[in-house]
């Protein structure tokens, strides 16, 4: 009788107990990706769906940069690898994925993990990427002396010296701060012209709308109140979107806090969170919770709502608005990446086709290019133009010269490639409903 026949001395009480399951992928991390590393059959449906792999032939795409690094990286030896930083975090191949990867989540863990160990810390890169990330800083200073900003933003010196020191493109125009932010404007105002415990929102207006376009947040709040919510401005940080893009996670913390601490307690008294912009509402509603474990994230995830979609929901929106009317406009409308994951890209054009003397017409599914902070990197500008060609062509053949959009740097990028006027859905329900 051979070895292999040898009757077995198996037992199996002893096996139970000296059974010590392998960790083929060894993590320390709180929040472990393994499940969702595991969940990729090889689809490539990522792939395809990649603006910047489609125009980047150096770029390896989301299913490397997710699933494939990750495994990668569980060994020691292996490093981050730097085309992480090419990645948008646009988030189309989250919606993608068939299998429900958590790429952007691998993203986002990839790239604070390649910034805090392999970014020079004194490099310019690393000095400009703080800068952008951090707007809320920079646009808190400008809007101190906002006219004498927008003087010297404006000067060729200044675009010429941005370009050439700290790499941001000059064909870019930097916007323009308001002479008076959202939240002067609000206290001026006396706060809500309404009082109802009974229908409170609490507005989360993130940067842009706070020191930029002021009219998106002041239409927020008209339009709300025409509704009869009392609405509620909290204290308030930025979202954190253009942190997690540049991997500042620990930036990107210190803001999560603040704000999940603040709007949950307007959320405790009842209130709903409501943001008009769509990154915004996507970093509170999916990232937070990917990438923070703060007591209360999950309740403000829950209970967090795109300004149109709040209303669609809990009003007959399309019912007031086939009685309105506006003078005859047409709009070229572009759906955010970051509103696709939300399920929402399409909403403002099935809402507008009621409105009499609206014609909105989508001008189809391609990424702006911009990506936030992405487009505004010298290294990056000409992949964020080639990704937004498309979109830019689109708008050209609609018949609207005027664009819609709900992300205020995909408005940046469509003004910047035609031209057009851009406007957000709230300033037309605004217009069309006061
Ligand atoms: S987030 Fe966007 S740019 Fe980054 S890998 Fe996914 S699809 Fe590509
Ligand atoms: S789409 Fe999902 S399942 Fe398909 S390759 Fe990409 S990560 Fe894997």
């Amino acid at each position: 009788m051979s070895d292999a026949q040898q009757p077995s001395e198996f037992d199996a009480t002893t096996a139970v107990d000296e059974f010590e399951p392998v960790d083929v992928f060894p993590s320390s991390e709180d929040m472990d990706l393994r499940p969702g590393a595991d969940n990729c059959y090889k689809c490539t449906s990522c792939d395809t769906s990649c603006p910047v792999a489609e125009v980047n032939e150096d770029f390896p795409g989301p299913k490397f940069q997710g699933p494939e690094q990750w495994r990668l990286k569980r060994h020691e030896d292996v490093d981050i690898d730097d085309s992480i930083m090419s990645c948008s975090n646009c988030m189309r191949c989250d919606d993608a994925c068939p299998s429900s990867v958590p790429l952007s989540q691998m993203h986002n863990t990839a790239r604070g993990e390649y910034v805090e160990k392999h970014m020079d810390k004194l490099s310019v890169e690393y000095l400009r990427n703080r800068m952008l990330a951090n707007y809320r800083t920079m646009a808190t200073l400008g809007t101190k002396v906002p006219r004498l900003a927008n003087f010297v933003m404006g000067l060729d010196i200044t675009s010429y010296l941005g370009d050439k020191l700290m790499g941001i493109p000059s064909e870019r125009d930097m916007p323009e701060f308001a002479t008076e932010t959202f939240r002067q404007w609000w206290k001026q105002r006396g706060g809500s012209k309404v009082s109802n415990p009974d229908k409170q929102v609490a507005y989360f207006h993130g940067c842009y709308s706070n020191f930029n376009t002021t009219e998106v947040g002041k239409a927020m709040v008209r339009v709300y109140e025409e509704f009869g919510y009392e609405v509620l401005v909290p204290k308030q940080q930025c979202s954190g979107t253009p942190m997690f893009a540049n991997g500042m996670l620990d930036d990107a913390r210190r803001e999560a806090e603040v704000n999940v601490r603040e709007l949950g307690a307007a959320i405790e008294n009842g209130a709903e969170v409501i943001a008009s912009c769509t990154s915004c509402s996507m970093a509170l509603r999916q990232e937070y919770p990917e990438l923070f474990d703060i007591d209360g994230i999950d309740e403000l995830a829950a209970h967090t709502w795109e300004s149109l979609e709040f209303l669609r929901v809990n009003e007959d929106l399309e019912a007031k608005l086939s009685e309105a009317e506006i003078d005859s406009q047409a709009f070229a409308y572009h759906a955010p990446c970051h509103a696709r994951n939300q399920g929402i890209d399409h909403q403002a054009i099935e809402l507008f086709r009621e409105l009499d003397g609206a014609t909105i017409e989508d001008v189809g599914d391609s990424c702006s290019g911009i990506s936030g902070t992405y487009g505004w990197k010298s290294e990056k500008y000409e992949t964020s133009m080639k990704i937004g060609a498309e979109m830019f062509d689109h708008m050209e053949h609609a018949e609207g010269d005027v664009g819609m959009t709900e992300c205020p740097t995909c408005s940046m990028q469509m003004n910047h490639g035609t031209g057009y006027e851009i406007r957000h859905p709230l300033e037309l329900l605004e217009e069309a409903l006061l």
